[in-house]
């Protein structure tokens, strides 16, 4: 599995790096491009997603950490990580932000509204039972958080949520992306899986429920495991 890394810029990092600690795996805090090279996995926090791109502009690490996904390094991006994670962002201010990239779909910053709008809600997500023998649920804590709308076809979906009935719309280039989405009527993407690349709208760091880490873990350790990021990242060259 190698040296698990947390970047610790913003954000839930000491509250990922405790669930790890539950695990008996020590998280190491990454704030610099050369730290990346000392670590085999790396997990992006919740936090908010401006604040950590420019912190992570500021240390100059975009380009490190695009190399890292571009790897095939297993990579975990939980709620505004897996925003950083996405190739496309929408629903933010003219420009955005920057992205990492690597996980081939376009994820909704806010799409389920402000701080007032979080929730708590039950999840299906089968891979975890499969994974650990345990209940197909989790209890997913979403904090201003993302969806994603769109996802390419290496994606694998591992949890989705039904579009709450008073949703608006967020615009009409939203409304555009959901015509074209892939995504079953009336539900929006919550987690997914890309090769090594694992992706939440949600935050299992803030839950007593390890899980996700030992699935991500799992995901490390597997070798044999497919490499999909790595292969996009060599037919670009
Ligand atoms: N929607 C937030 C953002 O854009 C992410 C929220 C979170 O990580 N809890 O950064």
């Amino acid at each position: 599995m190698g040296v698990v890394g947390v970047l610790a810029l913003q954000g839930s990092f000491n509250e990922h790096i405790a669930a790890l600690r539950r695990l008996g795996v020590k998280g190491v805090e990454i704030r610099k491009p050369e730290q990346l090279q000392n670590i085999s996995s790396l997990i992006i926090p919740g936090g908010e997603s401006t604040t950590m791109a420019k912190l992570a502009e500021f240390h100059n690490l975009f380009p490190a950490l695009r190399e890292f996904v571009q790897m095939g390094k297993p990579v975990w991006g939980t709620c505004a990580g897996l925003i950083f994670l996405a190739n496309k962002a929408v629903g933010q201010k003219e420009g955005g932000q920057e992205l990492v990239g690597g996980l081939d779909c376009t994820v909704h910053r806010n799409y389920f509204g402000s701080q007032i709008q979080s929730f708590e809600a039950e999840l299906l997500v089968p891979e975890l039972a499969s994974e650990e023998g345990g209940p197909e649920t989790f209890r997913g804590v979403f904090i201003r958080a993302p969806a994603i709308l769109k996802v390419g076809s290496e994606v694998e979906v591992l949890a989705d949520y039904p579009i709450p009935s008073n949703k608006v719309l967020y615009s009409s280039s939203a409304v555009e992306i959901e015509e074209e989405s892939a995504v079953p009527e009336k539900k929006v993407i919550v987690a997914v899986k890309q090769g090594k690349l694992l992706g939440t709208a949600f935050h299992p760091e803030l839950t007593a429920d390890t899980r996700w880490h030992s699935y991500f873990l799992k995901m490390a350790s597997d070798l044999g495991g497919t490499t999909s990021n790595a292969i996009v990242a060599v037919s670009e060259v």
